[in-house]
């Protein structure tokens, strides 16, 4: 269908200030972007299908900018260890077993299911090194409809047998699926290390000279965890910072480049995240459940830095985005508590995060201005709600909703199957 109009109570922000409230009104859809919202339709669209959703919130799909699809089995397990010791006892040996087909179709049939049920439809996400595995991920997000980054993880020191790749094939691997997927309209390809420890120079050079050749985006982690920067020291001694390992290799910036967590940075170091425009992605359940640390989201955000939000499955153990912008909100408290000066995030800072922040990484994605993708969620509340306000309802929807309150999900305009959910 290449024309409609959702008729509800539509909310999105189109800066982080407030939002954008349009009740009982028309989202015109034309080609799988958003022609316009109107109170009363003009006439040009007077024999245009109108689904009405009655009093139901439309708002733009959630955008996770940071997660690991593999870690889809662990989630809550482990939760009392610290980054290092949790990727060597849990992470690594749940990744291995991507190495069979059977099991990482299973598995990613379940997250990819999962995702469309939470109502995240744009993704950016974590694979193994398993080039058969990555291209499960792919198919599977493809057949369910759904818009992601995927990221074949390359790794080739400093980890288990099963997981170090030999660099030249990691490399070879990483070329030949970039050739395979770069032409999909919604699920592409994004170069990513696992992180600077478990790559050496030689590894990074090679992806940095990949991105540049086909102008890829690049993901990884920084300065999550104290432990893992001391470790950065040590093997990097060359460089007087965490990041200046990837920008040496062309992985900071001079392609869209994401770098989650980015919990323990100085203020030259944010300064220099908002000059060279990296997004960091902040994954507060993560930092939480591994007691990484509180993230400075408003110092960030006074110094100019774009921030996204990331679900970072399974130290994170909540996929339903709505839930990690609670979090976020919650954390940027507890730092407001400790830092007086920086102000806790507002609701809708943090719902822009989700939706129109992250969806930045996708071009016109995550708001309902003209020309935006069409990705929206039809959220249905209990009628005893009907007295509230339009934001009111979804407050409650955010803070206490869950996946049975989304009746309808769009990527582009195109209607997302129902599916299960595997919660
Ligand atoms: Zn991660």
């Amino acid at each position: 269908m290449k024309e409609f109009a959702l008729k509800g109570d539509i909310v999105f922000t189109s800066s982080m200030e407030e939002f954008s409230v349009h009740s009982s009104a028309y989202l015109v859809v034309e080609h799988g972007t958003v022609a316009g919202i109107y109170d009363v339709l003009p006439e040009k669209y007077k024999d245009l299908v109108v689904y009405d959703k009655g009093n139901a919130l439309i708002l733009p799909g959630f955008v996770d900018l940071h997660t690991h699809a593999p870690q889809f089995n662990q989630i809550g397990c482990g939760m009392d260890d610290e980054l290092l010791s949790w990727l060597s006892e849990y992470t690594f040996p749940e990744e291995r077993r991507f190495e069979d087909p059977d099991y990482a179709r299973e598995l990613y049939g379940a997250f990819v299911d999962t995702l469309a049920v939470c109502g995240t439809t744009r993704s950016v996400l974590f694979a193994t090194i398993h080039k058969h595995g990555c291209e499960l991920l792919v198919e599977l997000l493809k057949n369910k409809g759904l818009s992601a980054y995927v990221g074949k993880v390359n790794m080739d020191t400093n980890a288990p047998d099963f997981l170090t790749e030999d660099t030249e094939q990691s490399l070879r691997d990483t070329e030949a699926l970039i050739e395979h997927w770069k032409g999909g309209a919604l699920v592409k390809p994004i170069i990513t290390p696992r992180f600077a420890p478990t790559s050496t120079r030689r590894l990074l050079k090679g992806l940095g000279d990949i991105a540049l050749k086909y102008r890829l985006p690049v993901q990884s982690h920084l300065s999550e965890n104290r432990g893992e920067i001391a470790w950065i020291a040590e093997l990097f001694p060359e460089h007087d910072a965490y990041y200046k390992v990837y920008e040496h290799y062309h992985l900071f910036g001079d392609t869209p480049t994401l770098m989650a967590h980015c919990v323990h940075l100085t203020d030259e170091e944010i300064a220099h995240l908002a000059k060279v425009d990296v997004m960091p992605v902040h994954c507060p359940d993560s930092n939480l459940n591994l007691t990484s640390g509180l993230m400075p989201a408003r110092r960030m955000l006074n110094q100019g830095v774009r921030i996204g939000l990331g679900s970072d499955v399974g130290a994170g153990h909540a996929i339903f985005m709505p839930q990690v912008i609670v979090r976020a909100i919650q954390v940027s408290k507890m730092y407001a508590m400790q830092h007086p000066k920086d102000k806790a995030l507002t609701l809708p800072e943090a719902f822009y995060m989700a939706t129109k922040g992250g969806g930045q990484f996708f071009g016109k994605v995550g708001s309902f201005e003209p020309g935006y993708a069409a990705d929206m969620l039809v959220i249905k509340t209990p009628s005893y709600k009907d007295r509230l306000s339009v934001v009111e309802r979804l407050q409650y929807f955010i803070y206490h909703g869950d996946t049975s309150d989304i009746s309808e999900r769009y990527v582009a305009g195109k209607r997302i199957d129902s599916c299960e959910a595997y919660l």
